[in-house]
């Protein structure tokens, strides 16, 4: 069978009422998609029979699989499976290994077993088991008229490991037919002249699939196409992606889990150097990206939120006179924040921004969203200054991010 595609349920009250955010959709969705079977629609319920009965029509009209998350508890508002029993006209069959193991689990634990409990041991007769390490809601596979349904419980961890331990080695070899992708990530380029600057390359390959994902004013070209081997797959991803970032490589930084937090983690590792950071209007939004990653303590060192003139002096050494001449947001001031932060930290690298984050505080001379970014190492500054929105969560991170890159740039081009 080819081409299938799935339609996800996710069942639960305190996600209609947004208590709770519906991660279960977007983590099946990413599994799905990586084996060539896209999503196509997402639903989410409460935890009403006939609701639950109308979706099972409503997405095995339309979808070869369609999954099902939530409502598998043992308390009286989880009733997925009675509902299911009654759906597909079935009685509920005991598993007896499953009880054994429930009491077993219990006693360990110095809890009493109750009835309640035991119906985790019952799954309905056309269902097959799938094995829930992690918990005692097992989870389900039903055919259905040549469809697949999957049912899951709802905590994210028992539904991670079911999809991934039992439900894709299920459905890859169903579809036969795995996509390979790529994940090109860019700063600083609009979506459109990135499109138009990649379109020639990509163009030139077939049976690609082109997907362009805007995020934080950050663009990831998504590449896919249908896998072939392990190395063919790698040799085409390696040279896409090198003709791709050769058209721009100031701006098209890296590949796959490689965004900018992990690669400045990769460099600074890779050069046994240390970074630090002095903030204003991002306050501690660089320093907070980088720790992000684990093992950072490898390679940062510091990072000063000097958000006031006064602290801009006294932690960082900048003078009272540059702050007077030329104001907080500027190329001068940027610079002794570099200064300072290199000194009294020690670090083989520094990172110093000031800018106007907005909505207010903008002057015609530097509007909001004017920021200046400088890193620097013990020989060299380079700072630019960069012209944001008016947005101001926007700007902190559109700042953060091309602060990165910028350090990136630097570490490069002392290591070359
Ligand atoms: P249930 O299987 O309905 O008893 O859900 C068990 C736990 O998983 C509850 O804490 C739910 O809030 C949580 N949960 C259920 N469905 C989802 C979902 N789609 N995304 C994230 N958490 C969920
Ligand atoms: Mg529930």
């Amino acid at each position: 069978m080819n081409h299938l595609s799935a339609i996800t349920i996710s069942i639960g009250d305190e996600l209609l009422s947004g208590k709770t955010l519906d991660s279960n959709n977007a983590f099946i969705s990413k599994q799905l998609d990586m084996i060539g079977i896209p999503v196509i629609k997402k639903i989410i319920i409460g935890d009403i029979a006939q609701d639950i009965k109308d979706s099972l029509d409503w997405a095995f009209a339309q979808a070869d699989v369609v999954t099902l998350t939530g409502g598998l508890g043992p308390t009286h508002d989880d009733i997925t499976k009675s509902v299911l029993c009654d759906y597909f006209e079935v009685g509920l069959k005991l598993y007896p290994d499953l009880l054994e193991a429930l009491k077993d689990r219990f006693q360990r634990r110095g809890f009493k077993f109750s009835e309640s409990n035991a119906s985790q041991a019952e799954y309905p007769e056309n269902a097959a088991v799938l094995e829930n390490p992690y918990g005692t809601a097992q989870g389900m596979h039903f055919k259905h008229n040549g469809k697949h349904l999957f049912v899951m419980a709802g905590v994210p961890r028992e539904m991670e490991v079911v999809t991934t331990g039992q439900i894709i080695p299920i459905l890859s070899q169903l579809t036969q037919k795995s996509i390979s992708k790529l994940d090109i990530h860019s700063i600083g380029v609009p979506e459109s002249t990135l499109y138009e600057l990649s379109k020639p390359v990509l163009d030139e390959y077939s049976d690609l699939k082109i997907a362009y994902l805007p995020k934080q004013g950050m663009v990831t070209i998504r590449v896919s196409f249908p896998a072939k081997s392990l190395d063919d797959d790698q040799q085409l991803e390696d040279e896409i992606y090198g003709r791709v970032r050769d058209l721009k490589p100031k701006n098209i930084y890296g590949r796959d889990e490689d965004v900018l937090p992990v690669l400045i983690g990769k460099l600074l590792k890779q050069n046994r150097a240390t970074v630090a950071t002095a903030e204003s209007c991002t306050g501690g939004l660089v320093a907070s990206l980088i720790t992000d990653i684990s093992g950072s303590s490898d390679y940062f060192k510091t990072g000063f939120v000097t958000y006031a003139n006064e602290t801009k002096m006294s932690m960082l050494g900048v003078q009272e006179q540059t702050l007077i001449d030329h104001g907080a947001v500027s190329e001068e001031t940027v610079s002794e924040m570099l200064s300072g932060t290199v000194s009294k930290s020690g670090a083989d690298y520094a990172v110093a921004i000031s800018g106007v984050a907005g909505p207010t505080g903008g002057t015609e001379e530097k509007p909001v969203g004017t920021v200046y970014i400088g890193v620097a190492d013990i020989k060299h500054q380079n700072i630019k200054r960069f012209q944001f929105g008016k947005n101001r969560i926007l700007n902190k991170e559109m700042s953060a991010f091309s602060a990165l890159n910028l350090l990136r740039l630097l570490i490069e081009d002392t290591n070359q």
